[in-house]
């Protein structure tokens, strides 16, 4: 009950964070899920545009192809008690360039810690992209995304590297066709386990 208490005094203190509103075209709007059972963490990159706009975590096309990749129906996977939901920066960081800027860079740091000591210490992580892969695969910082979720099963049982499910992965797992032959049924598996 303690434990549920802080989660919810945690969370509060999250949606209200400004750090880095100056660099926040849109404004700061933190988009995170997390209850105090969820053993299954999903750690991805930033709120896109469309999520900035709902307030709703991966409710966009890449949130779709992630729930195909991992089995998860849209009820687990927005069930805080199941799944906690925390990308590497909170809030959308605006475009440049025909792309998403990268995640703010205070975000994680000031946050993650805090968050994860309030999940149960035996979890499953799914690390969603280069940015989620830098900060938590810091052994192995000149590894690309590929040969990092190539050797996923280094990982376990602690973490699950995957690519960022944009539509950009479409080409990628074209190109590595042992992603759908060897890794998915591996990840499903992992994940059934987290959320069971
Ligand atoms: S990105 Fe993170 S640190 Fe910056 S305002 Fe949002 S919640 Fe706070």
């Amino acid at each position: 009950m303690t434990r549920k208490v802080n989660v919810e005094a945690l969370l509060a203190e999250v949606r209200a964070c400004q750090i880095c509103a100056a660099h926040l075209p849109h404004g700061p709007r933190p988009i995170v899920q997390l209850g105090a059972s969820a053993r299954l963490v999903i750690i991805g990159q930033a709120p896109g545009s469309k999520v900035h706009a709902s307030g709703v975590p991966w409710q966009d096309d890449s949130g779709n192809r992630l729930r195909e990749w991992t089995g998860l129906d849209s009820k687990t996977f927005y069930d805080p008690a199941r799944v906690a939901l925390l990308p590497i920066g909170f809030c959308y960081p605006g475009a440049g360039d025909g792309a998403d800027l990268p995640p703010r860079p205070e975000c994680a740091p000031l946050w993650h810690a805090r968050l994860l000591a309030a999940l149960p210490p035996s979890r499953l992580t799914l690390l969603v992209g280069i940015h989620a892969q830098a900060y938590y695969l810091k052994a192995s910082p000149k590894r690309t995304m590929t040969e990092a979720v190539r050797s996923f099963a280094e990982h376990l049982p602690t973490y699950f590297p995957l690519p960022h499910p944009s539509w950009r992965s479409t080409g990628w797992t074209r190109k590595n066709p042992w992603f759908a032959a060897d890794v998915l049924s591996a990840l499903r598996a992992a994940v059934r386990d987290a959320v069971a």
